[in-house]
């Protein structure tokens, strides 16, 4: 018998854009993770932990191994009626502990139609038939790209010289002309993307009053994909670039725009891994431009709009838990952060739970059962329905818990 919190061995991606070694957060976690003895190598990158059931980089229990969908599957009464009526035993999210030394492909994640179509015609490349709505909470500095600019910050962008003669005519920037744009840059040849990236890295910051970081993030982006790369354009003229601190986090429905260019991040999604990439990564592995830009959302996003803020949440009872709240259905997001000495109770969740320890050391303490269960950097536990815990420290301990809405 495995109680009602079971912890997990999780296993790590070495995407080359990944951190290496001891730098990579998500290393780290993974090498002090249960059942995972192995020590990071200076020379490999690593770039995801994944936690969860989804098939390609599923969790195993630390105990026996057994892969955790097979356990769930045979003990639906760990997930709950209500849950299995909605999910079946799949967990619905996808929590992942990401670093990244350079930018990840430019990317969106297509909706649900989108999504099954994509899944219909190549179920090789698209494997689920789902969306992949994301949060992303920081937990080192956070560099990334976002959504659009406003029209205010794009219409400064629209008259650059250095454009001009490639940017449609137009009365006025609306949602069409700036989906025109997208494809014109993303189609341009490699050696205009190279003649235009160098004109704009020399502008003055003071030309460009709204969007100063222009020539300065082109210069960091070509330096990391070269200058021929179309996805430099597309980010650093039309794409929100934010820089959150730990603990902050924005959130990123389907079919919005994304690149992550700097940092350790908690990732959060829709259990799918449906991806369309278009810029920073080799020519070979983008999808198709005209796909790409139809099943973009053009709406300009501002900054403020991308972020998701951290509410207080009822689940804890001493205020040491905040919560990520997003607006789609599959899982909400808590925050635990105890200083030596403090506890936190969470209050029994109607839905199933996810979660890791990304700092600090303490233990779990689940009501109605005796045995305390320690915690450290790098553990990961399942956690079944309707169950309530209670966390203790003697240092600091910070952890994040997804749990499904139900
Ligand atoms: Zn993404």
């Amino acid at each position: 018998m495995t109680g009602s919190a079971i912890e997990l061995k999780c296993e790590c991606k070495n995407d080359p854009w990944g951190k290496k070694g001891s730098d990579s957060f998500a290393g780290r976690l993974w090498s002090q993770n249960s059942g995972n003895s192995e020590s990071l190598k200076d020379s490999e990158t690593y770039s995801e932990m994944w936690m969860g059931t989804y098939p390609s980089l599923e969790s195993r229990l630390a105990s026996d191994d057994t892969l955790l969908s097979d356990h769930l599957k045979s003990h639906p009464e760990l997930l709950g009626k209500a849950f299995c009526r909605k999910y079946s035993t799949d967990i619905p999210f996808l929590p992942k502990i990401l670093s990244f030394a350079k930018a990840l492909p430019l990317q969106l994640h297509p909706d649900k139609k989108l999504a099954e179509k994509l899944h219909a015609e190549n179920p090789d490349k698209f494997a689920d038939a789902n969306h992949k709505p994301e949060i992303a909470v920081a937990l080192t500095k956070f560099e990334l790209f976002v959504g659009f600019k406003s029209f205010e910050d794009l219409e400064e962008v629209f008259a650059l010289k250095a454009l001009e003669d490639i940017l449609p005519k137009r009365e006025k920037l609306n949602d069409e002309v700036l989906r025109e744009t997208c494809h014109t840059l993303l189609k341009l040849s490699p050696e205009k993307v190279s003649d235009i990236v160098s004109k704009l890295k020399q502008i003055s910051p003071s030309e460009l009053r709204r969007n100063h970081q222009v020539p300065e993030l082109l210069e960091r982006l070509s330096q990391q994909y070269s200058e021929f790369d179309n996805g430099n354009l597309v980010a650093a003229l039309l794409m929100n670039y934010m820089v959150l601190k730990p603990g902050e986090a924005v959130c990123v429905p389907a079919d919005s725009i994304h690149a992550w260019l700097s940092g350790d991040i908690l990732e959060c999604m829709a259990r799918s891994d449906n991806v369309l990439n278009t810029g920073f990564c080799p020519r070979a592995d983008r999808d198709n431009i005209d796909l790409f830009t139809r099943a973009l959302t053009f709406n300009p996003q501002s900054r403020v709009s991308a972020l998701l803020p951290a509410q207080s949440s009822p689940v804890g009872w001493n205020q040491r838990t905040c919560e990520f709240a997003p607006p789609f259905n599959e899982f909400n997001v808590l925050g635990l952060s105890l200083a030596a000495g403090e506890v936190e109770t969470h209050v029994a969740l109607e839905g199933p739970s996810l979660l890791v320890v990304t700092q600090g050391a303490g233990e779990m303490k689940i009501q109605g059962e005796d045995k305390s269960l320690r915690l450290h950097e790098g553990s990961v536990y399942f956690v079944a329905t309707k169950v309530q815990l209670q966390f203790s420290t003697q240092k600091e301990l910070k952890l994040y818990r997804a749990y499904a809405v139900v």
